[in-house]
Order: C-alpha cells, then sequence, then structure tokens
C-alpha cells in the first residue's frame, strides 16, 4: 500500500489580482460631469452621423413596405438628431465634433452581417429590426443619460433638444415591435 504524501500547500503571492486593480485615467479624462457629458455628446455625435450612412443601406435590404418606410422616415429623423446635436454644442459654447463610438460601430458591424447571414425576404427583414432595436435601445440609454446630466448641470436648452430625440427614439423602437409583432416574425417562422 502506498503511503500518501502531504501535498505541500502552495505559497500565495500578496499582489492584488489586474481584475481588482483600478483603471488608470488617461491624460485628458474628464475630471467633471460637464467633461464627461461634452465627451459623451461626442460619441452620441458620432454615432448619429454613422447611421445616416448605415440607414439607407438597411432599407435597401428590407422587403416589407411597413419596415421599409419606419426606417426611410426615421433616416430623416436622424439628421434632425446630428443637427439638434449641433445645437447643443453650440448653447455650450463648444465647437460640434464627434469622437468614434465604438459601441455604435459594433451595432452597426453586427448590423452588417446579419444582413449577410439572411436570404432577403422575411428572414432578413426580421434579423434588420433586431438589429435596429439594438441601435435604439443604445441611443435610448445614452440619451437618457445626457438628459439626467443636462438636468443636473442645468443646462436647459441641452435638455430640451435631448429629451425631443429621446422620444423619437422610443416611438420608433415601439414602431419597431409592432411591425414585428404583427406579421412580420410569424412570415419568418414560415419562410
Ligand atoms: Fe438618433
Ligand atoms: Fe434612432
Amino acid at each position: 500500500m502506498a503511503t500518501k504524501t502531504k501535498t505541500p500547500a502552495r505559497t500565495k503571492t500578496k499582489s492584488t489580482p489586474a481584475a481588482s486593480r483600478k483603471t488608470p485615467a488617461k491624460k485628458d479624462a474628464a475630471k467633471e460631469l460637464k467633461d464627461l457629458f461634452e465627451d459623451s455628446l461626442k460619441d452620441i455625435y458620432w454615432a448619429e452621423k454613422a447611421l445616416t450612412k448605415a440607414l439607407p443601406k438597411m432599407q435597401k435590404n428590407a422587403t416589407d413596405e411597413k419596415l421599409k418606410k419606419a426606417i426611410g422616415d426615421h433616416l430623416n429623423q436622424t439628421k434632425e438628431h446630428v443637427e439638434r446635436l449641433e445645437e447643443c454644442f453650440k448653447a455650450l459654447g463648444k465647437k460640434a465634433q464627434a469622437k468614434k463610438c465604438d459601441a455604435m460601430q459594433g451595432l452597426l458591424d453586427e448590423g452588417k452581417s446579419i444582413m449577410e447571414e439572411t436570404k432577403p425576404g422575411a428572414v432578413r427583414d426580421a434579423g434588420i429590426i433586431a438589429a435596429s432595436q439594438k441601435v435604439e435601445h443604445y441611443e435610448i440609454a445614452t440619451y437618457g443619460t445626457l438628459a439626467a446630466y443636462a438636468k443636473v448641470l442645468k443646462e436647459d436648452k441641452c435638455l430640451k433638444y435631448l429629451l425631443k430625440t429621446l422620444g423619437e427614439e422610443k416611438k420608433c423602437d415601439e414602431l419597431l415591435t409592432s411591425i414585428a409583432d404583427t406579421a412580420l416574425n410569424k412570415k419568418a417562422m414560415n419562410a
């Protein structure tokens, strides 16, 4: 019978694991809420501009007439969203500046691949709705946060513009849900 030998306990290192360490701030990192507000405006400004280029492609790929119209209408609204953000920058006495939004880029990439991975017709339409709603939800989260910042910062002009856009993003999301619910998803199921 073999004798049991005890394995020696490993010596624990005392250094902090990387995951629990604080992320060091960049040199130009935002110090105040106002800075974070302006940075976030630059992000969504980039995102809205990117959407004015991406939506026509999505519209071209859609088959359902209601969906085509919804995307076309929202494209026109999106152009207004860009203008409203320019008004926000103006109200803050800042030059309108776009900063690449990695999250929106990711959502748009996903939208592109969903179109490549679906045959044109009801199934691709369902995919386009899914991708569009992810975009709308991102915008709703962003404008909700920006409006909350504008409120505490007492940037009333910005708040008015941000809330107007937020309302349109929510309406668009609801419309997409109703288009999917009424007919499209069933059609996609039977395709
Ligand atoms: Fe928008
Ligand atoms: Fe939108």
